[in-house]
């Protein structure tokens, strides 16, 4: 049996739709859930093996997407949202009910990322956000405790799906922060 490694990958990747424009992503809650609204595309989509991104019940990888922060508005009961980590470069918005990050925001002007939130466009209904395109940050899967002998099995996995593995960011998302970086210190030219 192939590798699990997140719901909206393991039958294959589904391919985005080119005019799509948003949706509405709603936690776990079966009551009064929270409900966040999206009035663009996703952009960057993929899966990330890291600690803190939130991942469903059994997954080895979350997915996560950005959206430009100005498109993104909780719709419905925020006075249930609570920032997981407030010491956090990303300001994960939790539910408090049922633990599914809703969205997450850096508030740090200077951050390279910073004017992109970060969302998992599974906790909506809609069909045709963006794809995930790469798997990030593959050897921190380890630190939630999967068997660095299994690492094998997840990279080709994530191969077979089109997924190529990182165990970063992807190449061109290094680049740009590395690209801000350089311009803030002067090394490059503004
Ligand atoms: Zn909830
Ligand atoms: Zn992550």
């Amino acid at each position: 049996m192939a590798k699990s490694i997140h719901p909206s990958v393991d039958n294959g990747v589904k391919p985005g739709s080119p005019n799509f424009a948003g949706g509405t992503l709603t936690c776990k809650c079966a009551s009064n859930p929270v409900e966040v609204t999206i009035k663009s595309q996703t952009a960057h989509n993929h899966v990330c093996g890291c600690t803190k991104c939130w991942k469903p019940a059994g997954a080895l990888f979350s997915m996560v997407a950005v959206v430009p922060r100005d498109k993104l508005s909780v719709t419905k009961n925020a006075d249930k949202l609570k920032v997981v980590d407030p010491s956090a470069t990303i300001q994960r918005h939790a539910c408090k009910d049922c633990g599914v990050h809703m969205y997450g925001r850096i508030e740090n002007t200077k951050h390279p990322f910073y004017g992109l939130d970060f969302v998992h466009t599974e906790l909506s209904k809609e069909q045709g956000w963006s794809a995930p395109e790469f798997a990030a940050f593959v050897s921190s899967i380890i630190e939630s405790g999967a068997p660095p002998s299994e690492m094998g099995a997840v990279r080709s996995r994530l191969k077979e799906l089109g997924l190529e593995p990182y165990d970063c960011l992807s190449p061109p998302l290094m680049d740009a922060i590395a690209t801000h970086v350089a311009k803030a210190s002067g090394a490059l030219a503004a």
